[in-house]
């Protein structure tokens, strides 16, 4: 027999137990289980045949490296219980470490190791760290066992370190730090159980990387091939905080401006183009340059420059400030003007109302979009559009697919850093359909009150989002109870755009 709701806190010392008490409330039954490995196993086998729903395994623990001060708390993403035996994993723990911080306190996720007895020296620590655990206890390892398949975290307050070891003068000072940690992570933890059960996953399809963000990544990942690092790049190569970081560490550097760039250095443009102003100081001052922009934003740029030398006003409908914008805008500035919304239309004073164009910013929402086309319109009647429309395929996919979702689910979530327009219109097309979305970066950012009675989640990423994140996302789900993934396809996609000619060897 289960009981779902009752959520078990086991603190190995009566000092844990009595924080944890005042840090939850009435949110859990929290035991004091016992000091050691012994007494933790024999708890286990209790914990095996007792209902509950859900478990946390919390306490003060030691820290294995440098970084980790007093009072820092680590959730195990995994336990190590002994060099022989598999660890145990903790999916959820990017989870809660996300609410742990946000909470203001300091916390991450990382692999504990459980040992015999208790590590003081240095060497010793040092060891253990070298193995990947950055924090220790006498525990966790043999209580894990008892969740017996059900939802269970782990989480230790650091109480000492390798500057202050359990030996050294600032013991006290350590344990009280570490208690005080686990009083304030109570409402936390009371968090990630109220988030804890069964669900549903439904992924939209597509999702994730477009034919335009796969080329410019394999831009600089073969630029490096063959020029070797550094290799500049103007502007994030796409919007993606995890594309930024993975090719940075390969070598690239990211800067904002060509002034940035040695003379004679390799620089790329990014996905969203530049203006031909850039492209003509990288040429003036002689830089290697190679142009990482998506064809499809170079498609709208010949339009631009086209209806500009036919004579006509643009409105380019987009977002200000955007790089893709900014260089589009750049294409025939005198011909241009910016318009963000249906207001901007009523203000628009062209030279002759005959001769009046429109094109669109590839990743806007087409809902939007169409009400400032239809407004445009209406102003003047004889207005030219692009051939085919400028929102990209990938753009409107992804939102044809974010609406399917949305109709099923009770929350969304989209892959996708902040600056990232096309992931920010598939937030507010779910929002549109009435599902509520939010914008994620990685499972980190997943406020644990948003799952709290969410038993059907719906998951995309934005065209910029490594789909591994959305793998991430659905392994920390996964700490929480079983899931059962399904996708809702609407629309396969075989579109490869082909590289630059000086990188095709
Ligand atoms: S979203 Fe569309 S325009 Fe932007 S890079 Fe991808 S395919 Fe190109």
């Amino acid at each position: 027999m289960t009981e779902p709701s009752r959520f078990l806190v086991c603190a190995p010392l009566g000092v844990e137990a009595r924080a944890l008490r005042r840090g939850l409330g009435e949110a859990a039954e929290v035991r004091r289980t016992g000091y050691g490995r012994a007494r933790a196993a024999h708890q286990a086998d209790r914990l095996r045949g007792e209902a509950f729903g859900k478990l946390a395994i919390a306490g003060v623990g030691g820290g294995l490296v440098p970084d980790l001060r007093l009072g820092d708390l680590v959730v195990a993403s995994e336990v190590r219980g002994s060099e022989a035996a598999e660890p145990a994993r903790c999916p959820s723990a990017p989870l809660l470490a996300g609410e742990l911080r946000r909470a203001g306190l300091p916390a991450r996720a990382a692999a504990i190791v459980t040992v015999d007895r208790v590590i003081a020296a240095r060497g010793e620590r040092e060891r253990r760290a070298a193995g990947g655990a950055v924090a220790v206890d006498m525990e966790s390892a043999d209580l894990l066992a008892g969740a017996a398949g059900r939802p269970a975290i782990v989480l230790r307050a650091v109480s000492d370190t390798p500057e202050h070891s359990l030996l050294s003068p600032r013991t006290v000072p350590g344990g009280l730090a570490a208690l005080r940690s686990l009083r304030l992570a109570g409402p936390a933890l009371a968090r990630w159980a109220a988030a804890c059960g069964p669900r549903r996953v439904l992924l939209a399809g597509p999702r994730s990387f477009c034919a335009g963000v796969d080329r410019a990544i394999e831009i600089v990942e073969r630029v490096l091939e063959q020029r070797g690092s550094p290799v500049y790049v103007r502007k994030q190569i796409v919007h993606n905080t995890h594309v930024v970081t993975d090719l940075e560490r390969r070598g690239a550097i990211f800067v904002d401006e060509l002034d940035e760039v040695p003379d004679g250095a390799t620089v790329v443009f990014s996905a969203h183009g530049v203006s031909p102003t850039v492209r003509a100081a990288a040429a003036e001052r002689g830089l290697d340059a190679i142009d990482a922009t998506c064809p499809l934003v170079a498609k709208v740029h010949v339009e631009a420059r086209r209806f500009a030398a036919e004579g006509y006003q643009v409105a380019l409908i987009g977002h200000a400030g955007h790089e893709e914008v900014e260089g589009t805008l750049g294409e025939a500035p005198e011909a241009m003007t910016l318009i963000e919304n249906a207001d901007d239309v009523t203000r628009l004073r062209p030279d002759d109302p005959q001769k009046v164009a429109y094109l669109m910013q590839t990743t806007l929402s087409a809902d939007e979009a169409g009400g400032i086309v239809d407004e445009l319109l209406s102003r003047f009647p004889g207005a030219r559009g692009p051939g085919s429309d400028d929102i990209c395929y990938a753009t409107t996919n992804r939102q044809l697919a974010v609406r399917g979702i949305a109709a099923e689910s009770d929350v969304v979530l989209v892959a996708g850093s902040a600056n990232s327009s096309n992931s920010r219109r598939l937030v507010e097309t779910a929002l549109r359909a009435g599902t509520p979305a939010y914008l994620i970066d990685g499972p980190e950012d997943i406020e644990l009150g948003w799952l709290a009675g969410a038993s059907a989640v719906g998951i995309t990423a934005g065209a910029s989002a490594p789909p591994a994140v959305v793998g991430q996302i659905i392994d920390a789900l996964s700490g929480l109870g079983p899931v059962e993934v399904s996708e809702r396809v609407v629309a396969t996609e075989s579109i490869r755009f082909g590289l630059p000619k000086e990188l095709r060897i």
